[in-house]
């Protein structure tokens, strides 16, 4: 039996024996229902959507059974089964009932079995109508949940159809990068191989091939001491690759066997994400240069050599040209340049000097008496004496014959006069070889009156004179009377 409680059945019937019938046979059953006289009281009552059976009289006060029919079928109170309660026996009426929208009819006088039947069929069509409804409503859940998941869907697709879409530009432009670098690589005017983080060489060019003589296809997979010989890659320039490959480059290191020459330089290879996966290394070969250099330099030496000679040789021609020969000191032409010089600092400057002319005494007799040679002895000495008793910035040159000249920077006549007189005594205070040996000195100083060194050689000349003239062995400074004197 179908479990008569589930369902609520609303009775709608004006006739009390019937009523009576209806009553004791649901009781009977089991069944829960609520009882209305009229089509109005019906009609109100399955609005509240309470009731899934309806047995409803035909003729009733206010709306007869097929008219509430209707109104329940049009209207949105959810599926009920109704059964039609009538005296009225024609197939024509029956079709009228069902036409309106009853489920099933029932005679007047009806039988208690009959209506058990029906509403037992009743019930389970209700309760289909039921499980249908779910079944609808699990569905429709179901189709929304479809519907969203399958949106989801189109937008994964969509964005899966951008993402290939991106893929297939970027794989575009890989493979021409690729095609680039192996152009590049290629075409490279120097050899360039790369090597992997295994140590191996995976590219060698065709620059490497004829260079190194090894075509790509025996270089690859070898090692790189291996292709270019251990005296090349020696273990320090192997570290220097290890460093390409670690990340760190390396540029322009000299790599060469002694033969061979070469610039190298590494670089890391990155992998998309950054890591290292090997190192592109080139090798500019520079032997042509280092040999040329190596040439170069030795010429170079070979001209620095020859130019430290002619250095030597030029010293000693110059000391030849501008020293006496006999005595060492400087000759007369360097005497005439010092005292152009210091006249030329005296015009810029008027920084002073005095020049000092001096005679050995009676040479000439000393030459006569004791031969040349002895009168040689004896300049080489006062040359010496002279030399050893001005200050380091006096010049003592050998004027000609026996005849000296001092050449005294920065000094006044006065200062100069001391120092000749410093000069006289130190020629007097020599050991005596052959005889006593004494010079007269005259000096001058240069001023605004002089003018030319020759006026000032004649001031000079002229003080010596005086100085000779007064009994030699003693130093005479030029004055203006002594030019009268010399006249007279
Ligand atoms: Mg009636």
């Amino acid at each position: 039996m179908v479990e008569a409680s589930s369902l609520k059945i609303l009775v709608a019937e004006d006739d009390v024996i019937s009523t009576k019938l209806l009553k004791r046979t649901l009781e009977k059953h089991g069944y829960a229902y609520d009882l209305v006289e009229n089509g109005i009281s019906a009609w109100e009552a399955m609005q509240t959507g309470q009731y899934s059976v309806l047995i409803s009289d035909w003729m009733m006060p206010g709306m007869e059974g097929p008219e509430l029919c209707r109104k329940i079928r049009e209207s949105e109170i959810p599926f009920c089964y109704i059964i039609i309660l009538t005296a009225k026996t024609s197939s024509a009426d029956k079709m009228a009932a069902i036409h309106a929208g009853a489920d099933d009819f029932l005679s007047k006088p009806f039988s208690e079995p009959d209506l058990v039947a029906r509403l037992m069929a009743g019930s389970r069509l209700v309760r289909m109508q039921q499980q249908l409804e779910r079944a609808n409503e699990e569905l429709s859940a179901q189709r929304e949940e479809l519907a969203r998941a399958n949106d989801v869907l189109t937008r994964q697709q969509e964005e899966l159809s951008i993402t290939l879409k991106r893929l297939e530009d970027a794989s575009r432009i890989a493979d021409i990068s690729r095609n680039r670098f192996s152009q590049l690589f290629e075409g490279l005017p120097l050899p360039c191989f790369t090597v992997g983080a295994d140590g191996l060489v995976y590219e060698w060019n065709e620059e490497a091939a004829t260079r190194f003589g090894v075509p790509p296809h025996l270089a690859i997979g070898r090692t790189v001491q291996d292709l270019l010989g251990t005296r090349l890659v020696d273990e320090e320039r192997l570290q220097s690759v290890q460093a390409a490959l670690s990340g760190m480059a390396f540029v322009s290191e000299d790599w060469n066997d002694g033969e061979q020459y070469f610039l190298a330089s590494g670089y890391p290879l990155h992998s998309h994400g950054g890591e290292v996966t090997g190192a592109i290394l080139s090798l500019v070969d520079v032997t042509a240069q280092r040999l040329a250099e190596a040439k170069l330099e030795e010429q170079l030496r070979t001209i620095h050599d020859l130019y430290e000679k002619l250095q030597v040789a030029n010293k000693r021609l110059e000391s030849i040209a501008s020293l006496d020969g006999l005595t060492g000191i400087p000759n007369h032409r360097t005497f005439q340049e010092r005292l152009a010089g210091l006249i030329e600092v005296y015009r810029q400057t008027q920084e002073p000097f005095c020049l000092a002319l001096m005679d050995v005494d009676h040479f000439k007799r000393f030459n006569d008496d004791f031969g040349h040679l002895a009168g040689d002895e004896v300049l080489k000495s006062v040359a010496a004496t002279l030399n050893g008793a001005v200050r380091g910035s006096d010049v003592v040159a050998r004027y000609g014959g026996e005849e000296f000249a001092v050449l005294f920077r920065g000094a006044e006549l006065e200062t100069a006069s001391r120092l000749c007189e410093r000069l006289r005594q130190a020629v007097e205070a020599l050991p005596p070889t052959y005889r006593q040996i004494t010079i007269s000195i005259g000096v001058a100083q240069f001023d605004e009156t002089v003018n030319e060194a020759e006026e000032l050689i004649r001031r000079a000349d002229t003080a010596l004179y005086a100085a000779k003239r007064g009994g030699r062995n003693r130093v005479c400074t030029w004055e203006p009377s002594l030019d009268t004197e010399a006249a007279a």
